[in-house]
């Protein structure tokens, strides 16, 4: 009998979430728009091994609540956190417990459902019983299945980590296919990879205020496809920090974000990248809705 289930990653920013989403799924991204179940959450991976299935799903970043953006994100938590069979608490084991933590923390409280507590970065650390404490704080705090060190980054302890998940999900078949991809899902992935383009070329300049939706996606052929993505900002300003000099910045984004698209679709692509202005949108209903960033 195998084991799947939908399965959600949470934690701090900085936490490595990213990373370890990528080692876990590396470039087998099945990610998969038209199925019912899918309707509440996106999905950003799935594994599959002979003793089951993980869908990894979407958590959007925890953020203090202030903008109309945030709250919805945090619904958008709360709602996804509803839908799953496992929640992963992911933590950054080499710095110390802050106010984000506690909040994480009551977040995969109040979900009440079953939780493993990732400590991660454990090669940051010299002296492994470091992680004693943290250990002690949390299971004093709340009951987990399972605590399990890892590094994603040098994905040291990623197998275990998924022998962990499945343990802990229920019975049943798979719930995709292997290779199961949609256009749209793909769309989305394009678009949030370029958004991480973004935001790592422009550091805190540029904190969250860029959305990135693609626009057109045509398969050229089937070996080639050519990609228009709008990033959008608030501010002339911000528009010209992403453009850069000469265009330098924007150049730069878009060959880091080819690179990688052009992984995950296995072939090559020509990308387009257009910056827009859209003054406030973080408060406009319409163009969150737009974005995909509905809160319902
Ligand atoms: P996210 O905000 O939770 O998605 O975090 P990221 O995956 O973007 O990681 C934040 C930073 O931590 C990046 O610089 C990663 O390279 C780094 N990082 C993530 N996991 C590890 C790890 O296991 N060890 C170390 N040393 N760094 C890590
Ligand atoms: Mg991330």
């Amino acid at each position: 009998m195998t084991h799947a289930g939908y399965v959600a990653l949470i934690g701090r920013p900085n936490a490595g979430k990213s990373t370890l989403l990528n080692q876990l799924v590396g470039q087998k991204i099945a990610a998969v728009s038209d199925k019912p179940q899918t309707t509440r959450f996106r999905i950003q991976g799935v594994i599959t091994k002979p003793e089951g299935q993980i869908v990894l799903v979407d958590t959007p970043g925890v953020h203090q609540p202030g903008y109309e953006l945030n709250r919805r994100m945090m619904s958008a938590v709360q709602e996804a956190l509803m839908g799953v069979d496992l929640v992963c608490l992911i933590r950054d084991a080499s710095v110390s417990t802050g106010n984000g933590d506690r909040f994480v923390l009551d977040l995969v409280k109040r979900s009440e459902k079953p939780a493993l507590l990732l400590l991660n970065k454990i090669d940051k650390l010299e002296d492994k019983s470091a992680l004693l404490p943290l250990i002690d704080w949390y299971s004093k705090e709340h009951e987990f299945r399972e605590v399990v060190p890892i590094s994603a980054l040098k994905n040291d302890q990623t197998n275990v980590l998924i022998d962990s998940c499945l343990r802990h999900l229920p019975e049943g078949d798979p719930i995709f296919a292997e290779d199961e991809l949609t256009d749209q899902s793909l769309r989305v992935l394009v678009a949030e990879i370029v958004r991480e383009k973004v935001l790592h070329s422009t550091g805190d300049e540029i904190p969250y205020v860029t959305a990135v939706v693609t626009e057109r996606f045509e398969e050229v052929r089937e070996d080639f496809a050519r990609i228009y993505c709008v990033i959008v900002v608030e501010r002339d300003s911000q528009k010209k920090i992403i453009i850069g000099k000469g265009a330098s910045r924007l150049k730069d984004i878009g060959i880091r974000a080819r690179k990688e698209i052009e992984n995950l679709l296995g072939h090559r692509c020509h990308l387009e990248l257009f910056v827009k202005v859209e003054e406030d949108w973080r408060n406009k209903e319409q163009l969150l809705d737009e974005f995909g960033l509905s809160g319902n």
